[in-house]
C-alpha cells in the first residue's frame, strides 16, 4: 500500500519535480525567480514548459490551463490540450514558455467594475511563478495572476503579491535598522481554519433555497440543536470519516498540508485546518482545498456547504486566518526573542500590528464584508463586527508596564531602556475570552477570525500586510533619522500603546456591554452589514494608504468597491427571489392542502355527529388561513420591494434598499412560513426540515 509520505505532492510540480527533470543551470535560474522575483528569460521559460509538459503528460495529463482567481471569489480555469497537429496527420504534444508565461482569456465576463473599456476586451493572466504548478482533472493547472491590458489587477492574487512585496520592503527596512544584514525577505504566512457543513445530497436537491443559495431560507427551529454541546470534538460519524479520508488522500496528492479535522460546534458542521504556508501559497491552498471539499462531498452523496450562515439558529462557518511574518532565514518576527535587541524587535513588530489594526479597522471590516457573513458577524457566535485586539493578560502587562514607565513584574529585569530585556515565552492565552476576540495574539502569530467560511483569504490578507507595512513604513522613517536608536524606538512604542490601546479588549468579546464601550466610550467603528462599511474603502485615507504601498490604484479601488456592493445586491436578490417562489409554489399549497384536508377531517366528523365541536380543526384552519394570508401579503410586499430595486439611482442606492427593506421583508416572510410549518402536518411539508438536514448524515 502507498504511504502518505509516497503519494503527498504526487501531483505537484514542486521543488522535487524541478530538481530532477530540469538542467542545474535552468534549475538555478528558476529558484532565483521563485525566491528574489528576479525575471525569467524566454529560454529558461521554454525549458521549464517542456519539462512541465512531459512531467504532466507522464500524469494522465491531456490539457493545461492558466488558473486564476477572478473577483468571483472563486477560480476559473479555460482548457487547451496540448496537441498540435503534425504533418502525417497524427499529433504532437506541445507547451512553450510563451504559453506557460502568459494567456490571453476573454476578460469581457469576468465582474470588472468598469475597469475595462469596451475598447479593451482583453485581460492576460501572468504566471506566478512562486505557487507551483499541479494537476487537476487531467489538467496541467498554473496558478496566475490576471489582469486588463491597461494593466489593472482583475483578480485577487495580484494586489495579494503587492501587498507581501510592499510588506517585505519596510520589514525589511526596521530588521537593517536592528542589525539584520542576512535577511533578503520578510514573508506572511497563514493557516487558515476552514469551517464547513456536511449534509445529504438528496435532501439538499430538495431545498431550492439550499441549491440557489447556498443556506436555508426557511426552516422552524428543530426540538434539538447545538445546546447540548455534544458535537464539538465529538466521535466522528463513519459516512462524514469516509470523506475526510478520501479528502486528505486528494489535498496531499496537491502538496497542501491538510492537518487536523474535527467536529465543529453546530450539529453537521466540521473543520479542516492546514499547516501555514507563505500567504499566497496558503490563499491557492484554500481555493483548491474549498473546490475538492465539494467535489468529494459529491462521491459521497454529500454536500459540502461553505455558506457562513446555512441555517439559522445553530453556529455558522468561518475561517480563522492564523497570520504571521518570517525572514527568509525563518525567524518569525511575531515571536519573542533571546536577547534584549530581538525582544525590543519583537515589540516593534507587535505595535506595528497594533498601530494597522487601529488604523484600518475598517479596511479589515470590509475585507470580510459579504452577504452571507453579515449573517454572522456579531450574532453571538462569531466574533462581533467591531475589531478590536485581544493579547492576554501576560502580554498586556508588559506594555502597561512600558506606557507607564514602571518595572514588568514578570520579567528578570536587566535593565535597557524598554525595561523588558527578558521577555517571556508567551504561551498562547487559550481562555474563552480569547475565543470571542476578532483579532487574537496566540503565542507568536495573530488570529484574525472575522472571516466568512466561503471567503477567498486573499482579501483580508492584502489588508493586513498592506496596513502593518504602513506601520513599518512610519516607523522606519521615523528610526532611520533617529539620532539616538534606543530612545526613538522606546519614544516609539511607548507612543503606539498610548495611542492605540483603545483597540485592545481582553475581555469577553460577545459581551453586548462591549459593543456599547467600544462604540460609545472607545470610539471603535461598528460597521454591521456590508452596506455600511463597503463604501468606506473609497474614504481618504484608505485609499492613501493602498496606492501610497503600491497595492491598489484609485480605479481598481473604485471597482472593487462596485464589484462588492454588486455582488452583494445580486446575492440578495437571488435569495428573495427564491423564498418567493418557495413561499409560492411549494410552502403556501402545502398550508392549503393541509388545511383542506383538516377542514375535510371536520366535515367528515360532522356527517358523522353534527353535535361534535371539532374546535381543534376549526380553530387550526384558522391559524393556518390567517398565515396564508400573511405569506401571501409578505410575498406580494416582498415582490414590491424588489421591483423597486429596478429603478435605483446606482448601486449604493440599491444596495441601501436592500438592506432597509429587502432583508427586513424576507425575515417577515420567513417568520410566517416558519410558523406554518410547526403546525402543518410533516408528511405535507414540501421538503426536508431543519432536523433531517442537520442530524441526516449517519
Ligand atoms: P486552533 O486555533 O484550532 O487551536 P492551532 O493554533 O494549533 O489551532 O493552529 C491553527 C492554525 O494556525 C494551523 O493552520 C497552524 O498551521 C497555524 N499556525 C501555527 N503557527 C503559525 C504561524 N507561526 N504562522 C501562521 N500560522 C500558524
Ligand atoms: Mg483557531
Amino acid at each position: 500500500m502507498k504511504t502518505v509520505t509516497d503519494y503527498f505532492g504526487d501531483l505537484v510540480f514542486d521543488d522535487r519535480v524541478m530538481k530532477a527533470t530540469l538542467s542545474a543551470k535552468v534549475y538555478s535560474s528558476l529558484r532565483k525567480t521563485i525566491d528574489e522575483g528576479c525575471e525569467l528569460d524566454i529560454s529558461v521559460a521554454n525549458a521549464v514548459a517542456t519539462a512541465m509538459k512531459d512531467w504532466a503528460i507522464s500524469k494522465g495529463a491531456t490539457h493545461f490551463t492558466h488558473w486564476f482567481q477572478p473577483l468571483t471569489g472563486i477560480t476559473a480555469e479555460k482548457h487547451d490540450s496540448f496537441i498540435t497537429p503534425s504533418p502525417d496527420g497524427g499529433v504532437i504534444m506541445e507547451f512553450s514558455g510563451k504559453e506557460l508565461i502568459k494567456g490571453e482569456p476573454d476578460a469581457s465576463s469576468f465582474p470588472n467594475g468598469g475597469l475595462r473599456a469596451t475598447f479593451e476586451a482583453r485581460g492576460y493572466t501572468a504566471w506566478d511563478p512562486t505557487s507551483y504548478a499541479f494537476i487537476k482533472d487531467n489538467s496541467l493547472c498554473i496558478p496566475t495572476a490576471f489582469c486588463s491590458y491597461g494593466g489593472y489587477a482583475l483578480d485577487k492574487k495580484t494586489p495579494l503579491l503587492r501587498s507581501m512585496e510592499a510588506l517585505s520592503r519596510q520589514a525589511i527596512r526596521i530588521l537593517r535598522l536592528f542589525g539584520n544584514d542576512s535577511a533578503k525577505c520578510v514573508r506572511s504566512s497563514v493557516g487558515p481554519e476552514q469551517e464547513y457543513f456536511l449534509i445529504d445530497k438528496e435532501m439538499y436537491d430538495q431545498r431550492p433555497d439550499l441549491c440557489f443559495t447556498g443556506r436555508t431560507l426557511f426552516g422552524a427551529k428543530p426540538p434539538k440543536g447545538q445546546e447540548m454541546d455534544d458535537h464539538y470534538f465529538g466521535v466522528i460519524k463513519p459516512r462524514v470519516a469516509a470523506y475526510m479520508e478520501e479528502l486528505n488522500e486528494e489535498l496531499w496528492k496537491l502538496g497542501i498540508l491538510a492537518k487536523t479535522e474535527h467536529n465543529e460546534v453546530a450539529p453537521a458542521q466540521h473543520e479542516l485546518a492546514p499547516i501555514y504556508t507563505t500567504t499566497n501559497i496558503a490563499t491557492d491552498h484554500n481555493q483548491l482545498t474549498m473546490e475538492i471539499m465539494q467535489k468529494i462531498a459529491a462521491k459521497h452523496g454529500l454536500v459540502c456547504l461553505l455558506h457562513e450562515k446555512p441555517f439559522a439558529g445553530v453556529n455558522g462557518s468561518g475561517k480563522h486566518n492564523n497570520w504571521s511574518i518570517s525572514t527568509d532565514k525563518g525567524q518569525n518576527l511575531l515571536s519573542p526573542g533571546e536577547t534584549p535587541y530581538e525582544n525590543a524587535q519583537f515589540l516593534l513588530f507587535l505595535c506595528a500590528v497594533i498601530k494597522a489594526v487601529d488604523d484600518y479597522q475598517d479596511l479589515l471590516r470590509i475585507s470580510v464584508a459579504t452577504a452571507g457573513n453579515d449573517h454572522r458577524l456579531g450574532a453571538n457566535e462569531a466574533p462581533p463586527a467591531v475589531v478590536s485586539i485581544f493579547l492576554g493578560d501576560e502580554l498586556n502587562a508588559v506594555l502597561e508596564a512600558i506606557e507607564n514607565d514602571t518595572p514588568y513584574q514578570g520579567a528578570k529585569k536587566t535593565k535597557m531602556k524598554l525595561g523588558v530585556d527578558v521577555l517571556p515565552k508567551f504561551n498562547r492565552d487559550n481562555t474563552d475570552r480569547n475565543r470571542t476576540s476578532p483579532f487574537a495574539f496566540t503565542g507568536n502569530k495573530f488570529e484574525f477570525r472575522m472571516l466568512g467560511s466561503s471567503n477567498s483569504i486573499a482579501c483580508a490578507n492584502i489588508m493586513l500586510n498592506s496596513a502593518v507595512a504602513e506601520s513599518l513604513k512610519i516607523y522606519a522613517d521615523r528610526l532611520e533619522q533617529a539620532q539616538d536608536f534606543e530612545t526613538a524606538l522606546h519614544e516609539m512604542i511607548r507612543k503606539t500603546i498610548k495611542d492605540h490601546k483603545h483597540i485592545i479588549f481582553n475581555g469577553n468579546g460577545y459581551d453586548d456591554n462591549w459593543i456599547k464601550e467600544a462604540t460609545e466610550k472607545r470610539g471603535l467603528i461598528n460597521y454591521r452589514t456590508t452596506v455600511d462599511c463597503m463604501p468606506h474603502l473609497l474614504d481618504e485615507k484608505n485609499v492613501k494608504m493602498l496606492t501610497g504601498q503600491g497595492v491598489f490604484s484609485i480605479a481598481e479601488l473604485q471597482s472593487r468597491c462596485d464589484i462588492m456592493l454588486d455582488n452583494y445586491c445580486k446575492s440578495v436578490i437571488i435569495e428573495a427571489n427564491t423564498m418567493v417562489t418557495m413561499a409560492k409554489t411549494q410552502i403556501a399549497p402545502a398550508v392549503e392542502s393541509y388545511a383542506a384536508h383538516v377542514a375535510d377531517a371536520a366535515i367528515s366528523k360532522k356527517a358523522l355527529d353534527a353535535n361534535l365541536a371539532c374546535s381543534y380543526e376549526t380553530n387550526l384552519v384558522r391559524t393556518l388561513s390567517t398565515l396564508t394570508d400573511t405569506i401571501a401579503a409578505k410575498v406580494n410586499l416582498l415582490n414590491e420591494a424588489l421591483r423597486s430595486l429596478e429603478t435605483a439611482e446606482d448601486i449604493f442606492a440599491e444596495s441601501f434598499l436592500i438592506r432597509d427593506h429587502v432583508l427586513g421583508l424576507m425575515n417577515e416572510l420567513r417568520a410566517a412560513c416558519d410558523e406554518a410549518e410547526t403546525l402543518t402536518a410533516k408528511s405535507y411539508w414540501p421538503f426536508p426540515t431543519y432536523a433531517d438536514l442537520l442530524f441526516g448524515v449517519k
